[in-house]
C-alpha cells in the first residue's frame, strides 16, 4: 500500500509543488523544476531538516539582540532543542558575519552562526 503527500518546496522563492509517493521503501517525487527540490521531497520523507533562524543576547552592542542561524539545517524534531540551548548564550562585541556563536548545537553536529556584523559601541 503507497502513501501520497504534497509539499510545498521551500529550497528556493519559487515554492514548487511537491507530490510524493512513499510505496515501501521507495520514494517517488515529482512535480520538482530541479534536483535540489527532488532531493528536498526525499528528505521530507526519510529525515525532514529546516534551518533554525533566532536571536541571542548580545553586550555593548548597538541592538540588544544578534541574529544567528544553524549553518546548516537541522533535523525537525530537533528544533525546540535547538531554541532551548541558545536561550542564555550571550555574546561580546565586536562579532563577524559567520562567526561560529555556539559550535555543534544541542549536539545535532551543526554550529550556530552569526548572521551579521555588529561592532562594540561607547
Ligand atoms: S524544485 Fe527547485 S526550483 Fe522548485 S522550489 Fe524547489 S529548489 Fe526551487
Amino acid at each position: 500500500m503507497s502513501q501520497e503527500y504534497e509539499v510545498l518546496c521551500i529550497r528556493c522563492p519559487k515554492g514548487c509543488r511537491l507530490r510524493i509517493t512513499v510505496e515501501g521503501n521507495a520514494v517517488h517525487v515529482v512535480g520538482f523544476a530541479c534536483l535540489e527540490g527532488k532531493r528536498f521531497g526525499e528528505e521530507e520523507v526519510r529525515n525532514p531538516r529546516r534551518i533554525v533562524t533566532t536571536t541571542v543576547r548580545i553586550l555593548n552592542a548597538r541592538y540588544p539582540r544578534l541574529p544567528v542561524r544553524t549553518a546548516e539545517p537541522v533535523p525537525k524534531d530537533r528544533i525546540r532543542d535547538v531554541i532551548d540551548a541558545l536561550k542564555g548564550v550571550v555574546v561580546e562585541t565586536p562579532v563577524r558575519r559567520g562567526q561560529v556563536i555556539v559550535k555543534d548545537v544541542a549536539g545535532t553536529g551543526v554550529d550556530v552562526i552569526a548572521e551579521r556584523d555588529m561592532e562594540a559601541v561607547g
